[in-house]
C-alpha cells in the first residue's frame, strides 16, 4: 500500500544554495526560486531548500543529509576559480572520489582565454578543469565553469550548478532539466496560472470569490492571493496531475474567476497594466497626455517603459508647483485657492490641461499627498485625486491610498492606469452609439 502510494507520488529533490553572501543577506536567493519553478514545470517537487556558507564541511554535511531524504540534490554556487569556491572538492570527498584534471576542458578554457582576452589562462582558473572522478560534465554555454553531475552506486545524484544566476538558468534549461526529466519520467506536473487584478482590496476579492467557489467546487486548484503595490495577483496552482488535465483545470478555474471578479482583472502572468492600457488606446486610435503632481512623472515613466508606446503617448507636464499647474495646464487660481491643489476641481482641470497641452485625445491627471509630511485632518497622507479626460468627457476619482511615500506614488500611477482601463472597457461594453 505505502509502496504504491510512494510510486505515485511526484519525485522530490532538494536544493542547496551555497554562499556566505546568501547567509549574510547581501544576495537574495533567486536561484532557489527559479529552480523550484523550473522543476515544478516538469513535475518535480522541491521537498526542502537549504542554504550554507562557503565552508567545505558545511557543504558536505548538507548534501549528505539531503541524500538521506531524497533521490537527487541540486546545488548552486561555489564552482568558480576562487579560493571560496569549495563545492566540487567537498562533494567529491563525500562521494569518495578523487579530483582529476579534465584535459579537454582545460584546452577549451585555454583557447577561450586566448580568443577573448588575448592572454594565457591564469593558473587559478585551472582549478575549474578539475572534476571528481566519474563526473559527467554539464556544458556551460554562458560562462567558463562547467556544471557537474555526480552519481553514486545507488543511483542517487548531485547536480552542481554555478552561482551566477544567468549561467545557472542557462545550464538548467540547456542540460540539466532534460537530464532530470529523462531520469524521473514524471507523468504529472505542477502548473500555475496567475490572474492579475488591481483597484480592489484583497478582502473584498476574497469575500466575492469564496462565496462563489464554495458553490462550484474547486477541482483541486489551489488559489493564492498575492498582494503587491500593483494590485492583488490570484495564483491558481494544480499539483500532481497529468499535463493536459492540469491545463484544463487551470483554464476552467480562470474562467470562473473571470465570471466572478472579472471587472478587476486586467491581465495574466506578468502582464503590465501600462501595456494593456496602451493596447486599448492603440486599437481605438487614442493618444495620451499626462499631468502629474505628486507622482512627479511616474505615470509617464510607466507608459514609456513599454516599447512601442510612442504611437500613443504624446507627452506630459510634471506640474508639481501650483504656478506650473496654472501656467502649463491652465488650472485657474480660484480653484487652487478655494479647493486646494489636492481636489476634484483641480484634478479635472489638470486632465483637461494635459489633453490641451499635448494635443492628445486622452488626458490623465494625478494630484495628492504622498507624505510622510503634508497631511491634514481632512486631507490625510494618501489622499489622491485622479482624473481622466476622454475626448472632453472628464471623470475624477478620490483615492485613499496606504503605505509609505514610495508605495503611495506607485499605487497612484497604477490606479490611474486602471481608471482609464475601466473607462475604456466600459465604453466598449456599451452598444455602439450613432455618430
Ligand atoms: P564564479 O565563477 O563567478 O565564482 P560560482 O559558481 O563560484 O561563480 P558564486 O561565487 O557562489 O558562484 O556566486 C557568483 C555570483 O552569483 C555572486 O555574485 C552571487 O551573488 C551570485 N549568486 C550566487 N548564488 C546565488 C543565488 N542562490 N541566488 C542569486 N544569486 C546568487
Ligand atoms: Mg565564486
Amino acid at each position: 500500500m505505502s509502496a504504491l502510494a510512494n510510486s505515485n507520488r511526484a519525485t522530490t529533490v532538494e536544493v542547496i544554495t551555497i554562499g556566505d553572501e546568501l547567509l549574510l543577506g547581501f544576495t537574495i536567493d533567486t536561484n532557489a526560486a527559479h529552480l523550484a519553478r523550473a522543476l515544478a514545470s516538469i513535475g518535480v517537487h522541491i521537498a526542502r531548500r537549504t542554504t550554507v556558507g562557503d565552508n567545505a564541511a558545511a557543504i558536505a554535511r548538507a548534501v549528505a543529509e539531503a541524500l538521506e531524504r531524497s533521490q537527487g540534490v541540486i546545488t548552486t554556487g561555489g564552482l568558480g576559480p576562487t579560493s571560496d569556491d569549495l563545492t566540487k572538492p567537498a562533494i567529491a570527498s563525500l562521494f569518495g572520489r578523487e579530483m582529476i584534471l579534465d584535459e579537454a576542458h582545460l584546452a577549451w578554457m585555454e583557447e577561450r582565454w586566448r580568443r577573448r582576452f588575448n592572454r594565457p589562462l591564469p593558473t587559478t582558473n585551472r582549478a575549474q578543469a578539475m572534476l571528481p572522478a566519474g563526473a559527467v560534465k554539464l556544458d556551460n554555454h554562458h560562462g567558463s565553469a562547467p556544471g557537474i553531475w555526480l552519481e553514486d552506486e545507488r543511483g542517487r545524484w548531485v547536480a552542481m550548478l554555478p552561482g551566477v544566476p544567468r549561467e545557472m538558468r542557462g545550464m538548467l534549461a540547456d542540460t540539466l532539466l532534460p537530464r532530470v526529466q529523462a531520469r524521473v519520467a514524471a507523468s504529472t506536473v505542477v502548473r500555475s496560472l496567475t490572474i492579475r487584478t488591481t483597484g480592489v482590496a484583497e478582502s473584498l476579492l476574497a469575500e466575492r470569490i469564496e462565496r462563489t467557489e464554495s458553490e462550484t467546487g474547486s477541482l483541486n486548484v489551489v488559489l493564492a492571493y498575492l498582494p503587491s503595490i500593483s494590485g492583488v495577483d490570484l495564483r491558481l496552482t494544480v499539483r500532481d496531475v497529468p499535463p493536459q488535465a492540469a491545463d484544463q483545470a487551470l483554464t476552467e478555474a480562470a474562467a470562473r474567476l473571470r465570471r466572478t471578479v472579472g471587472e478587476w482583472i486586467y491581465g495574466e502572468g506578468d502582464d503590465d497594466l501600462a501595456a494593456i492600457v496602451l493596447d486599448l488606446c492603440r486599437s481605438r486610435g487614442l493618444t495620451i497626455g499626462v499631468a502629474e503632481s505628486c507622482t512627479g512623472g511616474l505615470l509617464g515613466a510607466r507608459l514609456t517603459a513599454i516599447s512601442g508606446s510612442s504611437d500613443v503617448v504624446l507627452g506630459g507636464v510634471i506640474a508639481y508647483h501650483n504656478d506650473v499647474k496654472g501656467s502649463r495646464l491652465g488650472v485657474d487660481e480660484r480653484a487652487l485657492r478655494e479647493h486646494g491643489a489636492v481636489s476634484e476641481e483641480v484634478v479635472r482641470q489638470m486632465a483637461r490641461g494635459a489633453r490641451e497641452a499635448t494635443g492628445a485625445r486622452v488626458g490623465l491627471s494625478i494630484t495628492g499627498i504622498a507624505g510622510p509630511t503634508g497631511g491634514t485632518p481632512e486631507k490625510p497622507v494618501g489622499t489622491v485625486w485622479i482624473g481622466t479626460d476622454i475626448d472632453g468627457e472628464v471623470e475624477a476619482r478620490l483615492l485613499r491610498l496606504w503605505g509609505d511615500r514610495y508605495e503611495i506614488r506607485e499605487r497612484a500611477a497604477q490606479w490611474t492606469l486602471e481608471f482609464l482601463r475601466s473607462r475604456l472597457t466600459e465604453v466598449a461594453a456599451l452598444p455602439e452609439r450613432q455618430a
